[in-house]
């Protein structure tokens, strides 16, 4: 077991002494300094930068690049583990997190995955570098904008946003055009590394030719627009991105041509890592309504709830969901590889809906049990209840797309069909 002093949000278990120091300092950046700093993001609707400098700071930003690369050489466990610790203060920055952790991880630990001809190979390390090199030095933020309001981000078809090769003044490269939505830290982000498919002349266009291309924040051709006034995760300030003939060099291309599509096919974990920022709104919530009904909360009376058996029951209804979730997440995170087994695919699907769902369903049970005047805004059960609806809404893998890749891929083996 652990030597920590606290429960981590994905529960107990016997942690390394890299996830034991990630974890204890998220546990400190986010009750000291993201806990108090959540309600300002929230409802300004503006990003989190403070708690980027914290993050950037204690190394987090860099967590999962290699440590060849001047990185602390996390592995998708731990990265999980930590996000789900952020999530528990701050949903916002935990989402964000994420979108930036991905572009190293993707790049790294999973590329490493992927059956790679050798000079597919030559040509990742020596571009990858250069993209640690950017976030080990200077502390560079990636975003993840790939939907586009189509079935593009659902991976049933190729994305609009296109890249034609192109010479410019001398040096090789992407033209890009397109738009992107939901473009999580716009305005924040250095650079963003996108989704889109290589126009190539006479050719439809096609998913296998799914490019991975960082875009610098400050390119000609590039505009955030759009309003940002949602419902919940208001901190990611996800507006919309259009790329007019922006070109790119091939230095920034994030992975090879062709590798993004086996990497979708042969990592499906790789999805599963917008779960851990609503683990920890989940934890959030249980924590708050513990607290809550012990009359314990800083600023407000204290007035103990829990002596009714109803809220009793409810708390233990609560604590059996949550524990569910993390044994799952848990068991989830452990297994994650390339080529799962089927069984292993199945078992990430209903991990993910578990989180996803049972967040929502945690901090519905919170606000129905501490009562009216627990969800008054000045209190953060209202925020966490808001937060925790978002995750399934979320893209390739939403409760709904879960749910229909789960019940087909439970009924047929791959490539079966019905007669009729
Ligand atoms: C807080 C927040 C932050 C986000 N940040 C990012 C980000 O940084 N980068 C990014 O790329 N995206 C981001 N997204 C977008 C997200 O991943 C989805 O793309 C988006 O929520 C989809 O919204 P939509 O209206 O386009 O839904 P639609 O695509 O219209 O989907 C609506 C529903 O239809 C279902 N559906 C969709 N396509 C299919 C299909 N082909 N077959 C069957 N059912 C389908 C899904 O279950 C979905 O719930 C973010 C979303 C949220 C809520």
């Amino acid at each position: 077991m652990s030597i920590l002093n606290f429960t981590p949000a994905v529960g107990d278990t016997a942690f390394t002494s890299l996830q034991q120091e990630l974890l204890s300092k998220a546990q400190q950046l986010g009750k000291d300094c993201f806990a108090p700093r959540a309600p300002h993001w929230d409802v300004t609707a503006t990003f989190p930068l403070a708690n980027y400098d914290d993050l950037r700071a204690a190394g987090i930003l860099r967590m999962c690049v290699p440590a060849a690369h001047g990185g602390l050489g996390a592995d998708y466990a731990t990265y999980m583990m930590t996000g789900a610790e952020i999530g528990r203060y701050c949903g916002a920055t935990a989402l964000t997190l994420n979108m930036h952790i991905c572009s190293t991880m993707w790049t790294g630990v999973l590329s490493d995955g992927i059956a790679m001809t050798a000079d597919q190979q030559a040509e990742h390390h020596a571009r990858r570098h250069l993209h640690f090199k950017r976030i080990v030095e200077k502390g560079a933020l990636y975003a993840q904008p790939f939907s586009e309001g189509t079935a593009a981000a659902a991976g049933r078809a190729p994305f609009g946003t296109a890249a034609r090769k192109s010479v410019q003044n001398g040096v090789s490269g992407w033209v890009i055009n397109g738009r992107k939505i939901w473009a999580s830290l716009s305005g924040a982000a250095n650079y963003y590394g996108i989704l889109c498919t290589e126009d190539i002349e006479g050719k439809n266009p096609d998913p296998r030719d799914t490019l991975y291309i960082a875009v610098p924040a400050e390119s000609e051709g590039l505009t955030i627009s759009g309003d940002w006034n949602p419902m919940g995760m208001r901190g990611t300030v996800s507006r919309n991105l259009t790329f007019k003939d922006v070109f790119v060099p091939d230095d920034e291309q994030l992975m090879p041509r062709g590798v993004y599509f086996k990497a979708a096919q042969t990592w499906p974990a790789m999805f599963f890592t917008l779960a851990p920022t609503y683990l920890g709104i989940a934890n959030a919530a249980y924590d708050f309504t513990v607290k809550y009904l012990r009359g314990e909360v800083e600023g407000e009376p204290p007035v103990k709830r829990r002596q009714y058996p109803t809220k009793q029951i409810a708390v233990a209804q609560m604590r059996i969901q949550l524990e569910n979730m993390r044994s799952i997440f848990l068991r989830a995170i452990t297994e994650a590889k390339p080529n799962p087994s089927k069984d292993e695919k199945l078992r990430l699907y209903a991990a993910h809906y578990s989180v996803m769902e049972g967040a929502n369903d945690i901090a519905r049970l919170a606000i129905r049990t501490c009562g009216g005047q627990s969800m008054m805004k000045h209190l953060p059960l209202e925020r966490l209840y808001r937060d925790s609806r978002c995750g399934s809404l979320m893209l390739p893998w939403t409760a709904e797309l879960v749910m229909d890749r789960m019940g087909r891929e439970t009924l047929y083996e791959p490539g079966e069909k019905d007669d009729s």
